[in-house]
């Protein structure tokens, strides 16, 4: 029996339902051989009037199998373009039955899932939030290579196509709708096949519901072919910006613009073997492979709880004490609030409380100008906020997230006095960005139940949750900051103890690097822009003006008397460099009236000539590409280093810790993955090199070696 139920009812209608062998439908052989002989069944059955596609899964079809994907190698091109043609030939027959064929979308129907829908005449979508519609394949460093690109572009136009194809963008059926994707939806999940099948009823005779746009006779794209004067003149400037965007790292938007381009200038069924060469090139590049290995196998992981201990029940928190009501804080409050739990925001008087307050007032208002929020639902959040300066309020928090000033006498001191107003059991994690938690636990009675809950800045935005689990730290603190990240909406990450844990640690190596460079003689800007070009959101020297020079300036004192200045290799480049910026000359960063560069009034910015004029050498000789990798491998380089030593858990948390946390570029699929498509041992042999010239800090970490003994990569 094929695992695509096949029903011919009363009218003449076949409904195929897919139900493949595991959780969803995915395009492997399983679906391949099933739809085949599918196809050859609905070609010679007799008296058919229509067909149903549907899909037994709670998805109605997950799309590429992408385990398969990530197996494809350079040298297997002509076999896997051969193996596209043939899925695309499928769904050109389906398209092509004399009936019309209508899909019945009853879950996300995503990539290959979408690709399917777009090869049937007609698509009806539950209309449910659970529902998304979309090809977001880009986001995977592929191109929709099921026919998705050409249908999309013949369906919509290539102007209207475009931001779906290259932005990936998945939506609602009501905006799938109006933006033409499908055609019609239902509110209920049982009149779905049936309104398919009534849809059928309806069109008997009517040959223009069996035939695609794209067959009918004087056939023209919605907007103008490519050649046309208004369409060539916006794709003149697309490669351009395209360019500016992704600074050339990555392939899939470029290959996803030629093929949309080419599907708008040449013959349908031409158009459809540009776009398979286009994902038959995509599938082996290093970038396809770390997309789909960190955005979706690792992501999944990560999200659906590797990291949390699986004996612990879930445990929801209800009401959460925010102590501190300052930049963080504020935005702690705001994030807990928006996933319905009370929030009790404390800081040293009622007024600085409701300033933190104040803030969610802002978001909420802004959510309500761009029509996203009602004012009633932002009552109901405000409605969950109290700011107040006693700690007789925190009676009933089951969790409290201290925010304070960066100051371990100051959190110490909370700690104690907070205490005798929480029940047992409660978690008290703090946000400390680089306190070891096991020295924070110590001023706890019960180290136990102290954890670090690291957020990003700003809150409202950053995707990321570090955990950070202390020597005492038990299973049950673990698995309810665990839990509240996830209610939070967050991704977390769980890591061991240290200085700095993995995210501030390894975040500091990139400026740390750029200011060597400076020290030694390096054009400053170009050192900025050379951090640009490997996919870094900004410079170095731009990042450390933005989270402040004089930040830095603090931490060096509070790790001097902490007695741990060294604790991560010599500081000497970054000790002169703060010396020289913040204290000679007063320039502590963006926010302190400026750093490397000045502020202009017109947002622009202009290095600090002070700056060239005390460090630059135009006689300095050093590679672009040195300076690249310089920057790229002292990331890499600490990342492995927490991997070494236990303080990264999982290779899943390097890497999403580091792209979501730090900003390590997207391409590299995250600072551990990027080790993998680079090559281990080339990436040793360049850690020589850089160790050679620059110094001891470019050693290769032994891990690698170990891992190259053992024929393993970082998985
Ligand atoms: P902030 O200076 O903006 O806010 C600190 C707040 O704590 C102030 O409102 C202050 O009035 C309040 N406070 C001080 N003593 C208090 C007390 N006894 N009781 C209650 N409130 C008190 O600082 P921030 O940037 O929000 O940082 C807070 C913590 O978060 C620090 O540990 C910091 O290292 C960490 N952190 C900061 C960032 C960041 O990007 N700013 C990122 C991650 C973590």
């Amino acid at each position: 029996m094929s695992v695509f139920n096949y029903n011919k009812d009363a009218d003449g209608i076949v409904t195929v339902t897919m139900d493949m062998t595991g959780p969803v439908n995915a395009m492997n052989d399983e679906y391949n051989l099933a739809m085949t002989e599918t196809i050859d069944r609905l070609e010679a059955e007799e008296g058919l009037t229509g067909v149903v596609l549907a899909s037994a899964k709670k998805t109605f079809f997950a799309g590429g199998d992408l385990k398969a994907l990530l197996t494809v190698q350079k040298g297997d091109e002509e076999a896997f373009f051969d193996g596209n043609m043939a899925l695309k030939n499928r769904l050109r027959r389906l398209e092509q039955l004399p009936v019309p064929v209508v899909s019945a979308i009853n879950g996300a129907a995503l990539g290959g899932g979408f690709e399917i829908c777009l090869a049937t005449n007609y698509r009806i979508a539950y209309n449910h939030k659970s529902v998304q519609i979309g090809l977001p394949e880009v986001g995977l460093g592929l191109l929709p290579g099921g026919g998705g690109v050409v249908r999309m572009v013949s369906m919509l136009g290539l102007e209207t196509a475009l931001p779906y194809l290259m932005e990936g963008k998945k939506v609602t059926p009501e905006k799938a709708l109006k933006a033409g994707m499908i055609n019609e939806v239902v509110n209920t999940l049982d009149e779905l096949v049936p309104r398919a099948k009534a849809y059928i009823l309806e069109q008997k005779g009517n040959e223009d519901a069996t035939t695609q746009p794209w067959d009918k006779k004087g056939f023209k794209i919605p907007g103008g072919n490519a050649g046309s004067p208004k369409l060539a003149q916006i794709m003149m400037g697309a490669p351009a910006m395209l360019a500016k965007t992704t600074r050339g790292l990555l392939p899939a938007p470029e290959q996803i613009l030629n093929a949309a381009t080419e599907a708008a200038r040449l013959h349908f069924d031409a158009a459809m073997r540009v776009e398979g060469r286009g994902l038959t090139y995509l599938v082996t590049t290093p970038e396809a492979k770390n997309l789909i290995t960190t955005f979706f196998f690792q992501m999944n992981k990560l999200n659906g709880g590797a990291s949390r201990p699986k004996d612990v029940e879930k445990q929801l928190t209800k009401k959460v004490g925010i102590l501190g009501a300052g930049m963080m804080g504020q935005g702690i409050a705001y994030v807990s609030a928006m996933a319905g739990i009370e929030v009790i925001l404390k800081d040293i008087s009622v007024e600085a409380a409701e300033k933190g307050k104040a803030y969610s007032v802002k978001l909420l208002d802004k959510a309500i100008g761009r029509g996203r929020m009602t004012e009633e639902k932002k009552a109901q959040i405000l409605g969950l906020i109290k700011p107040t300066a006693e700690n007789e309020d925190l009676k009933g928090c089951d969790l409290i997230i201290e925010a304070v000033f960066e100051n371990i006498e100051l959190k110490n001191k909370i700690t104690k006095a907070t205490e005798p107003y929480l029940s047992e059991g409660t978690v008290w994690g703090s946000n400390t960005s680089t306190l070891p938690i096991t020295q924070l636990a110590e001023a706890s009675s019960t180290p136990k139940d102290f954890i670090g809950v690291h957020f990003f800045s700003p809150v409202d935005k950053m995707p990321l949750v570090e955990i950070i689990c202390g020597e005492e730290t038990s299973d049950e603190a673990l698995a309810k900051a665990y839990d509240y990240a996830r209610q939070i909406k967050k991704t977390p990450i769980v890591v061991n103890d240290s200085l700095g844990f993995f995210t501030s640690r390894t975040f500091g190596t990139y400026f740390d690097e750029g200011v060597r460079a400076v020290v030694e003689g390096a054009n400053p800007v170009r050192v900025d822009n050379l951090g640009k070009a490997i996919g870094m959101p900004v410079g170095p020297l731009t990042v450390h003006d933005e989270t402040s020079l004089e930040l830095s300036r603090k931490a060096a004192k509070t790790w001097a008397d902490m007695g741990v200045s060294n604790a991560f290799g010599e500081q000497a480049a970054l000790t002169e460099m703060i010396e020289f910026m913040v204290i000679e000359n007063g320039r502590g960063g963006r926010h302190h009236g400026g750093g490397y560069y000045d502020y202009n009034a017109d947002k622009t910015k202009t290095i600090w000539p002070g700056l060239v004029e005390k460090y630059y050498n135009e006689n300095y000789d050093i590679s672009d590409q040195d300076i690249k990798d310089r920057l790229l491998f002292r990331s890499v380089i600490e990342t492995l280093k927490c991997l070494e030593t236990n303080v990264l858990r999982t290779v899943a948390d390097g890497n999403i810790g580091s792209i979501m946390g730090i900003g390590a570029p997207v391409w590299t699929g995250g600072y551990l993955q990027f080790v993998n498509t680079y090559g281990l041992e080339k990436f040793q042999t360049r850690c020589g090199e850089l160790a050679a010239k620059y110094g001891e800090r470019f050693n290769c970490p032994a891990i690698v070696g170990e891992k190259i003994a053992s024929g393993e990569t970082f998985q």
